[in-house]
């Protein structure tokens, strides 16, 4: 509005080790829920960070989504955040417990929302809010797999510039010697590297940091040194890892005035609990069954059952029989789940699948049975 915009650290060239273009799939993980188009109900109400990944009109879907990768690349900030912090991070929007992540196919192609120049994040934000992406309080923080002739990312900075969208341009700079996509997603074990900082420097944006009250507040919204800081944008040098958050602790995180805006008081920062175990009412409730999903059922593949109820999964009992042989197979549990693998023979074809995953909580236990032919 006001022709205010950033230009900040998170969208310098980084000459980084660059390992491997658009190298996304490397942190798959299977964590990850089913890819969803809206928001998920809310773990929690409040302040929160909603991640979204966008695709332009003509992009290609790289399913960063539902793959895993963003959800290992938050986690890998998180946990830097949580360390830098004493155990504090950002309130992420999360739906039974796991991150909430929404997809969005834009309107635009990939040459409409460039054209924009510096404003590609408006672009996107524009799309955004017109679909409804406008909870109070939620502030988006967009992955978007397009291109940008300007920067990897762009955020706003209340209060000179509001809005509720910072975005990730995952193949920006296309032209230049180190595209933005040249640099790889970091899986939730693994330390942060350049997405996962320069995400968590614009989501500071975003909350309003550095401020302009901070004593060595420089460039609208950062500071000036070293250049390890996680909001750094001097005039030279690059901006290096591992970062740290406010060094000196004098600007923006830990600074204790109450004169400006300190992070560590902020309501998108909350103490990361280890999951608790969930109480034993005291009479355990019998387990209902939430939802029973299955794979396509083909010779010489995989077959996969899940069994999902409403409490968590002590036990689970995977049997299956093609024909009349019994067929052995991979038991996972994970939290509420139950799921079931087994590998088809290859000369399956046409014959009866039959099984049942049985899975046990505290109040006892719940079948689901299935039949199918092999295709
Ligand atoms: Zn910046």
């Amino acid at each position: 509005m006001n022709g205010h915009r950033l230009r900040c650290a998170a969208g310098f060239i980084v000459l980084l080790a660059a390992s491997g273009l658009l190298a996304a799939g490397a942190s798959a993980s299977s964590s990850a829920l089913p890819r969803a188009t809206a928001d998920r109900a809310d773990d929690v109400s409040g302040p929160q960070i909603h991640v979204v990944y966008a695709v332009p009109a003509d992009g290609e879907d790289r399913h960063l989504d539902d793959n895993g990768a963003l959800e290992g690349s938050v986690s890998s900030f998180q946990a830097w955040l949580a360390q830098e912090t004493g155990g504090k991070a950002l309130r992420m929007d999360t739906y039974q417990g796991s991150l909430d992540v929404t997809f969005v196919r834009l309107a635009q192609t990939d040459a409409q929302l460039a054209a924009a120049g510096a404003f590609v994040r408006e672009g996107i934000q524009t799309e955004l809010q017109a679909l409804g992406f406008n909870a109070p309080q939620k502030l988006y923080a967009v992955y978007y797999d397009g291109s940008s002739t300007y920067a990897c990312g762009g955020a706003f900075w209340p209060p000179s510039l509001p809005g509720n969208v910072v975005a990730m341009y995952l193949r920006g700079l296309p032209s230049s010697p180190v595209p933005c996509g040249s640099n790889a997603f970091a899986a939730a074990n693994q330390a942060p590297r350049y997405w996962e900082y320069a995400m968590l420097h614009d989501i500071l944006h975003g909350l309003g940091y550095v401020p302009s009250c901070a004593p060595n507040h420089h460039r609208a919204g950062h500071v000036t040194a070293p250049n390890d800081d996680l909001m750094w944008a001097g005039d030279v040098g690059f901006w290096t890892f591992p970062a740290k958050l406010d060094v000196g602790r004098d600007d923006y995180y830990g600074h204790g005035r109450s004169d400006c805006p300190d992070l560590a008081t902020s309501p998108y920062l909350v103490t990361l609990q280890a999951p608790a175990e969930p109480k034993p009412p005291a009479t355990p409730a019998r387990p209902k069954v939430v939802s029973f999903t299955m794979t396509k059922a083909r010779a010489g593949a995989t077959f996969k059952a899940t069994l999902r109820l409403d409490a968590r999964v002590l036990r689970a009992t995977c049997t299956a029989t093609v024909g009349k042989t019994k067929i052995r197979a991979s038991t996972v549990i994970k939290q509420t789940r139950a799921e079931c693998t087994w590998r088809l023979p290859k000369n399956a074809r046409g014959k009866q699948l039959a099984g049942a995953v049985k899975a046990t909580t505290a109040g006892g236990a719940a079948t689901k049975k299935f039949s199918r032919r092999i295709s």
